[in-house]
């Protein structure tokens, strides 16, 4: 067996993961349920189905290592080229290539600059998409697989999605006027701002909101319900697009590849990510896995801290989510940390040896939006804000220097932010049309009973 000089062996100790080395000769990638009551199945039937009938997360059968010289060569590389070359073993034989080309090319069409912020800082910027935050790479994907998979089914699908944030806008933007798709975001009452509760309930034709007086825990309960519910599930052909599901985690480690394209310096970069649900760190640590140099992850969390508190002490403690000003993260028991314990074998130790995890407070966080304004006339918003804290925090005590991701636009955040930085944000051009328009928005207790009952009448 070869490995690549850069590839971290430690990781492949398991009977479970197995490496590929050819990728050129993959045409089958299966998904199996982490807890392992259901069927393997494809990525379409993966992508389709959302999560496993175990309730279970699916997960790749084999973690592929990239092409031996991608690394080398990836400053020469196009955004798509490395799209489709880290993407293809995932989707295998479910789309052809040249349609995967096409929705790569889709996904990635705007910029994901790296910009230096201070000395030891880059910001990796991931709101140029069309609702401000990085999750419309993740969306975008999934929306157009999705599409592709129904290509010749009459059967309509329903898209259920809870959202603290961010999600709701993207998925809605990826799904707009997709045939044969609708669109149900459940959203908590007063807990996401304005412009992003403007991008979830005003954009009509097959996106509905529901507005839940509840917490974003309350409404992805509600929804993790609802895919379990025989009656639900033998009227509407449900899917999920929360992180979970596979077309909507994997593509999230394009954002670790362009960061290193950019990287101009010869020790590969810390790289932190402020982490909610954690389906963006876990999809970072899946390319690191395959191959890409990174020196460590940091997963920057706010006052939520059930993962920082584990690597801590041993013991995952989920705990209901607690209002922060970075609300995007404010989830007490992140879905996908499931998958890096399942990276990693479960073992602890081999964890702590690439991730490390703050809880950073909202006092802390104005603070460093105001610090860096101020010294460097840079506008953080929140999340990306408890990311420089915590990479700041990390690089304290380690001689390296560090990428974070900025993952939402700061006029997300307008209060937190202008108030911080005593300076008014403009509005970017892509989000003025939002201003004039009319919210339309279902509210509801936090009960799954009546979300099934509006379901089924609709
Ligand atoms: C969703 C989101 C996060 C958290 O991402 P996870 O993948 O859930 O960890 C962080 N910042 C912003 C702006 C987000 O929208």
């Amino acid at each position: 067996m070869k490995y690549h000089s850069w590839y971290p062996n430690k990781c492949y100790e398991s009977h479970r993961l197995t490496i590929h080395y050819s990728p050129l000769t993959i045409h089958h990638m299966n998904y199996y349920s982490l807890n392992n009551q259901s069927p393997k199945v494809n990525f379409a039937q993966a992508a389709v189905k959302g999560q496993a009938p175990d309730k279970g997360l699916y997960f790749p059968e084999n973690v592929p290592a990239l092409p031996k010289d991608f690394i080398q060569r990836i400053r020469s590389l196009s955004k798509e080229e490395i799209g489709v070359t880290v993407m293809k073993p995932y989707v295998g034989e479910s789309i052809p290539g040249e349609v995967l080309q096409g929705i790569v090319a889709e996904t990635v069409n705007f910029d994901f600059p790296l910009v230096q912020v201070d000395e030891n800082a880059y910001a990796l910027e991931l709101f140029h998409g069309p609702t401000l935050a990085f999750k419309d790479v993740g969306a975008r994907f999934m929306s157009r697989c999705l599409g592709y998979f129904n290509r010749d089914s009459d059967k309509h699908t329903t898209v259920l999605v809870a959202t603290s944030g961010d999600t709701g806008g993207a998925v809605a933007n990826g799904f707009l006027g997709v045939e044969g798709v609708d669109v149900v975001i459940l959203y908590p009452s007063g807990k996401v701002s304005p412009v992003q509760e403007l991008q979830l309930t005003t954009l009509g034709q097959n996106i509905a909101a529901v507005e839940v007086a509840g917490s974003f825990d309350d409404c992805q309960a509600m929804v993790k319900q609802a895919f379990m519910d025989a009656d639900l599930n033998s009227k509407l052909q449900l899917t999920s697009a929360n992180s979970i599901n596979v077309a909507r985690w994997l593509p999230q480690q394009l954002y670790y590849f362009y960061a290193y394209q950019q990287w101009q310096h010869e020790q590969p970069p810390v790289i932190c990510v402020p982490s909610g649900n954690f389906g963006n760190i876990c999809a970072g640590i899946l390319a690191y896995v395959s191959g890409l140099p990174v020196k460590h992850f940091i997963a920057a969390c706010n006052t939520n801290d059930v993962v920082p508190r584990f690597l801590q002490t041993g013991d995952y403690e989920p705990k209901p989510a607690v209002a922060t000003i970075s609300n995007a993260m404010d989830v007490g028991n992140p879905s996908n940390f499931v998958r890096i314990m399942e990276l990693f074998h479960q073992q602890l130790g081999d964890i702590k040896s690439i991730l490390t995890s703050y809880s950073i407070s909202d006092a802390a966080t104005k603070a460093t939006i105001s610090e860096v304004y101020k010294k460097h006339r840079y506008t953080l918003d929140p999340h990306g804000a408890v990311g420089y804290y915590a990479l700041h925090k990390y690089l304290a005590d380690n001689n390296e220097k560090g990428i974070f991701l900025e993952t939402a636009h700061p006029v997300k955040f307008p209060e937190t932010v202008e108030e911080s930085t005593g300076s008014k944000i403009e509005f970017p051009h892509s989000v003025q049309y939002l201003l004039g328009k009319q919210k339309e928005s279902v509210l509801m207790e936090p009960s799954f009973g009546r979300l099934k009952e509006w379901l089924m009448a609709r």
